[in-house]
């Protein structure tokens, strides 16, 4: 197709989706496309200055599932690529456009559509901000089970597609899919399904949790939630080895009594980079317990009597709250504090954190850049480990020397039968390398519900990079910055 039947196919396109959405809610703004199409990293931005296939040419905001439909209908029909965006918080590409086209903006859908009080369930469209969900509850005195901590911008459709398996109330609650009901999800070709747990169509939770949009649209979620509770205490305590706080991290995580709302451990730098102040003992352990009162109270008894057998020293209550208050910007503010953040996230199983440090700390001393260790407690046996390198744009040698210890961390997360925490356009060639059977029974959905890959494609199935490429280029990398 010539530059100009594009454009003129576009513009008709435009134009007969003005029949489907209100005009203000489609746009090819250039200043508007250049910021819908990019996430929080600056990888697609990088991306994009050099490929224009990451930028999309239209946005359009569906404002209810009928929309959606029509509006996947109507992309089908040009076979224009079709994204799905909610907030972009997850990164690596994920909600960036791989070949142009269309972007749906989810933020439309923000609305909550039933509460019930009796059966702890609430209804709501899969665009709407957790902030907004957990505002719209209060009221009904409920609260959802299990949320990012991005909650203050990132949106619950957005969890459901992305792992959902690890944040606030994770290991208390379960991951999103334990909480699902119901899922009205829209198809590559505008048609409608409801999932449930016992679906006998064409998609299951399985299908959905998890898929980075690949097979369309979440439009609306139904998902059991919990009563506020009255009560909510936090504990820390600083060890002088990872294995001491790894040790106390497990006894919290498996203690019945009342699971932590939130746990986490990390090591000093990230502390100290996240905040302004930081606890002296180089690994530091954080546990939130929301229950009723006297639950709360048992389970903070626990953590006291456990640290009193070890040699754990107790973290002062303001940094507890502290922490608490800042939950939500931790990540961002590490981000912050240089100009150039670089971070890779893995799902590892609770019997293998402690390998895999140990890993990364033998492979960290080949490195001396600014550098950070996050582990979130998930839903059973998974955790959520960050880790963060601190890079200078200017620095090349150290931006690639970062990507290729990220790079030996990935392998090794494999090699251990652990996996990355969040896919995207630019893991999957792990994805492909390393989880063969995954891919061909992805493919096989994928191909039958979008058989030309218009909808996010590039996601899980198919990459654009090679890995013996990227195995390479990271080798010389690793090399340059490490030896010469
Ligand atoms: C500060 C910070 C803290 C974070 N904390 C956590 C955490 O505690 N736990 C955690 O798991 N992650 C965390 N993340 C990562 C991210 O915020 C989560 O994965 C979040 O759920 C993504 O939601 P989003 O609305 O930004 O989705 P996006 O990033 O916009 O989308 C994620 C993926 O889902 C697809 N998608 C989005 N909406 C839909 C839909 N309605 N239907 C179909 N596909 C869709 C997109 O195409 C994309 O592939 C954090 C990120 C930051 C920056």
């Amino acid at each position: 197709m010539t530059v100009e039947q594009k454009s003129e196919t576009l513009q008709r396109f435009v134009k007969e989706l003005g029949e489907i959405i209100p005009s203000f809610h489609i746009t090819t703004d250039p200043y508007e496309i250049e910021a819908i199409s990019g996430d929080l990293s600056l990888l697609p931005k990088y991306h994009y200055k050099f490929k224009e296939t990451y930028l999309a040419d239209v946005i359009t905001r569906p404002g209810d599932t009928e929309e959606i439909s029509k509006v996947m209908a109507k992309c089908r029909e040009y076979s224009l690529p079709v994204t799905i965006r909610a907030a972009a918080t997850s990164c690596f590409s994920s909600s960036s456009p791989t070949m142009g086209g269309v972007i749906i903006d989810m933020r439309r859908m923000n609305k909550v559509h039933e509460v019930d009080a009796d059966k702890l369930i609430v209804k709501c469209d899969a665009g709407i901000s957790w902030i907004k969900l957990i505002e719209s509850l209060l009221d009904a005195g409920l609260a959802p089970k299990c949320y990012p901590t991005s909650y203050k911008s990132s949106c619950v459709g957005g969890y459901v597609a992305s792992s959902g398996k690890a944040g606030v109330g994770s290991a208390k609650f379960g991951s999103i899919k334990d909480t699902l009901i119901s899922v009205t999800f829209v198809k590559p070709d505008g048609s409608v399904e409801k999932i449930t747990k016992d679906s006998k169509g064409d998609l299951t939770f399985d299908n959905v949790v998890e898929s980075l949009g690949m097979y369309g649209v979440i439009a609306e979620v139904e998902m059991s939630v919990t009563e506020l509770k009255t009560s909510m205490e936090m504990v820390g305590y600083g060890f002088k080895t990872f294995e001491a706080a790894m040790g106390y991290f497990l006894a919290i995580k498996g203690n019945n009594i009342n699971k932590p709302f939130f746990l986490s451990l990390s090591d000093k730098k990230f502390e100290k980079l996240a905040h302004k102040t930081l606890p002296t003992r180089p690994f530091f352990v954080y546990a939130v317990f929301y229950d009723d009162a006297d639950k709360t109270a048992k389970a903070v008894a626990f953590c006291k009597e456990t640290a009193d057998k070890g040699d754990a020293l107790v973290v002062e209550d303001w940094y507890l709250k502290e922490k608490w208050d800042d939950i939500a910007d931790t990540e961002l503010t590490l981000g912050r504090m240089c100009n150039n953040p670089v971070f890779q996230e893995y799902l590892i199983d609770d019997n293998r954190v402690q390998t895999f440090y140990e890993v990364y700390a033998d492979e960290g001393r080949k490195y001396d850049y600014k550098d950070a260790f996050y582990v979130m407690a998930g839903s059973g046996t998974n955790n959520r480990i960050k880790l963060f390198g601190l890079s200078d744009i200017a620095n090349s040698r150290e931006f690639f020397g970062i990507k290729a210890n990220f790079h030996t961390m990935t392998k090794q997360a494999y090699k251990q039968s652990d996996k990355l925490y969040t896919t995207g356009v630019v893991n999957t060639f792990y994805h492909l390398k390393f989880n063969p059977e995954d891919v061909a029974n992805r493919k096989a959905l994928k191909v039958k519900l979008d058989p030309d890959e218009l909808v996010n494609s590039y996601r899980f199935v198919k990459a654009k990079m090679k890995f013996w490429r990227v195995d390479f280029l990271f080798w010389v990398a690793k090399f340059l910055y490490t030896v010469v």
